[in-house]
């Protein structure tokens, strides 16, 4: 039986580490950074309310902090990271010199993932930070496999099913518009019989990239729906928005200009089909129906186009 051993994995290296040091006592943050910042990126802020900015921008490898402090605690600002599904995979040290089993209580149900006491030892600090970084990008490297698509580098079909029910949920508790674009290469069998499957996959992987490209929203998604499809989720486009995404898509995989002697078009082109959340599309399988339905009909049409009635 072949076996696969995770230590055989590109996982990150951890002198790539970011960590954010988050403490109100200008000494605290000086001993805890001179312990680390040879061995990783060190980023420090004196309150919750920083730290919680600093993730949003820079999203860190690892969060040492502070149980008490003015302005946002400790313990608040970790509830806020821990509810947020951004952040959440985070991990978040205290360090504290509150060491009552009440207080290390409420470090572990705000969602701590360890915690040091202070007055630190720089060993032990040194050492679980260590554990929980290569804990962390362990994680971070499977979570990769089980949602990317190998080939593309897209989200992949298991990632696009969850999402699209959560966003169909989303956009009927709040009356949101929600939009989704199927895309299918153009006579990409008569491709691969040209070029080869290798070229092939080369072709997808440079289609994949332009149309991520065009997908700019932050809750926009371009997942790999299938071998030469792919499908978009544009939450809170109307069937208008979604037109324009869908005419981008054309736009930039026309001027890749991909050489394709079995196509009439002599390039590389694909046909699109769209469908929005409303009348006879309630659920995500409805949805994914009448686009598929749509990208029929482009074909029919002649390939090279969008359609979305
Ligand atoms: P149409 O314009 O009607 O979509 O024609 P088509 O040739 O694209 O459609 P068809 O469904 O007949 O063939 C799809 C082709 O896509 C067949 C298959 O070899 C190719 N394909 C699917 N997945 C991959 C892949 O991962 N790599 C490569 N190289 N080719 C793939
Ligand atoms: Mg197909
Ligand atoms: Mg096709």
């Amino acid at each position: 039986m072949v076996t696969h051993n995770i230590e055989h994995l590109p996982i990150r290296n951890l002198e790539s580490a970011v960590i954010l040091i988050v403490d109100d006592q200008p000494i605290n943050l000086d001993i805890l950074g001179s312990h680390l910042q040879d061995k990783y990126k060190i980023f420090k802020v004196n309150s919750g309310q920083l730290a919680l900015e600093f993730c949003h921008k820079h999203m860190p490898d690892l969060i040492i902090m502070d149980v008490q402090m003015p302005d946002m605690d400790g313990l608040t600002a970790c509830k806020i990271i821990k509810s947020s599904s951004e952040l959440k995979s985070i991990p978040v040290l205290f360090a504290t010199s509150l060491s009552s089993g009440s207080d290390q209580t409420a470090c572990w149900e705000a969602g701590a993932s360890d915690f040091i006491v202070k007055p630190i030892t720089p060993e032990t600090l040194i050492n679980r930070v260590k554990a929980h970084l290569s804990f962390k990008f362990q994680t971070d490297l499977l979570k990769e496999l089980a949602f990317l698509d190998g080939l593309t580098g897209l989200y992949n079909r298991r990632f696009f099913d969850d999402y699209i029910h959560q966003q169909v949920g989303l956009a009927n508790r709040n009356q949101k518009s929600l939009s989704i674009l199927l895309l299918d290469l153009d006579f990409f069998k008569g491709y691969n019989d040209h070029y080869g499957h290798l070229k092939g996959d080369d072709c997808l992987k440079v289609i994949a990239k332009a149309v991520r490209k065009t997908i700019k929203r932050p809750t926009d998604l371009v997942a790999r729906f299938g071998g030469e499809e792919f499908i978009c989720v544009l939450p809170g486009a109307n069937l208008k928005g979604a037109k324009l995404v869908a005419d981008k898509i054309l736009k930039a995989v026309n001027e890749l200009k991909l050489s394709h002697p079995n196509s009439p078009h002599k390039i590389c082109t694909l046909s699109i089909g769209i469908s929005m959340m409303g009348g006879e599309c309630e659920t995500a399988c409805e949805l994914i129906e009448s686009a598929d339905k749509h990208l029929y009909t482009a074909k029919q049409k002649g390939r090279n186009c969008v359609v979305f009635e």
